[in-house]
């Protein structure tokens, strides 16, 4: 098979796999049902990349769903487990989209022989995911805080947990672990299928993760989950509950009582928007930075 007949048959395998999967997940409450599409483009795009790329993303929503779970009395106390019911539409396109767009592209690249373009955008793909699993796992985790979170915006204030925007050391610390939980899924994966046939690690064959391009995707990664933290807290609108003495995301806090307006945000994006800015501008940055360093990466 030529790589042109090899990205139609992971085209095929992966459509049919992606609706199996999707209704799986339907019923493990990972994604709710309109979210179906979604991810059933997503799984399709990623799949376009080969072997390696299908395993690397199931195990980034392995561990989003184990984060995700941690602590559900409490989350369901905090109001914040709204993701206990599972990903809707949104959320999966803002999380699927630019890591499955840089698979495809780079399939796409490896298939008519643009092998250096590959490598660059499958580096890409990974440090979305990264970008994203830092955030999950921040946010996941982060609210499980027992020590008050602060706003970058806003550092002298309390806050609610779970507000956008806010940060906890835990937080930190979760986001630093969610990324380096996908540079090392990476490294390890590309060393298990290192001598497997090109057919199978597709566009894999590209890569060599050395030491740099680990360390790259890991602090791309956490950047992203910063990024993500600082425009979280400068688009949406925060309120000022004087019941609690808290700042909050929520017209009426958490307490019951009525919050009062004290950010308007010039431009207003929701937590999906903010997501998928946050991995665009990760993904983007990865590509350019690879460019520019080509020689440093190996
Ligand atoms: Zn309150």
């Amino acid at each position: 098979m030529n790589n042109i007949e090899v990205l139609a048959a992971y085209l095929v395998i992966g459509l049919s796999a992606s609706v199996a999967l999707s209704v799986i997940a339907v019923k493990a409450k990972v994604i709710r049902r309109g979210a179906v599409p979604q991810s059933v483009l997503v799984g399709t795009l990623v799949t376009l990349s080969g072997l390696p790329s299908v395993l690397l993303f199931i195990l980034f929503l392995l561990y989003a769903t184990i984060v995700t779970r941690l602590g559900k009395e409490p989350k369901i106390k905090l109001g914040v487990a709204y993701d206990l019911e599972g990903r809707g539409a949104r959320q999966v396109a803002a999380v699927g989209f630019t890591p499955s767009v840089m698979a495809m592209v780079s399939a796409a690249t490896y298939a008519v022989g643009l092998a250096a373009v590959a490598k660059i955008f499958l580096i890409s793909y990974v440090a979305s995911l990264a970008a994203t699993s830092a955030d999950t796992w921040a946010s996941e985790i982060g609210v499980l805080s027992r020590s008050n979170p602060f706003l970058v915006t806003m550092p002298k204030a309390k806050v609610t947990p779970g507000t956008s925007g806010a940060v906890t050391l835990l937080g930190e610390l979760s986001s630093l672990a969610g990324s380096a939980a996908i540079a090392l899924t990476y490294l390890a994966l590309a060393a298990a299928f290192n001598h497997s046939p090109n057919w199978v690690k597709f566009n894999w064959t590209t890569v060599n993760p050395t030491i740099q391009v680990v360390l790259l995707v890991f602090a791309l990664g956490y950047l992203g989950e910063v990024l993500d933290s600082l425009l979280g807290a400068l688009t949406q609108p925060k309120y000022y509950c004087d019941r609690c003495g808290m700042v909050t995301e929520q017209e009426v806090h958490t307490c019951g009582g009525r919050a009062r307006l004290i950010y308007e945000p010039r431009i207003k994006l929701s937590n999906e928007d903010v997501n998928l800015l946050t991995s665009l501008i990760v993904a983007i940055t990865t590509v350019l930075v690879t460019l520019a360093f080509s020689h440093l990466l190996g």
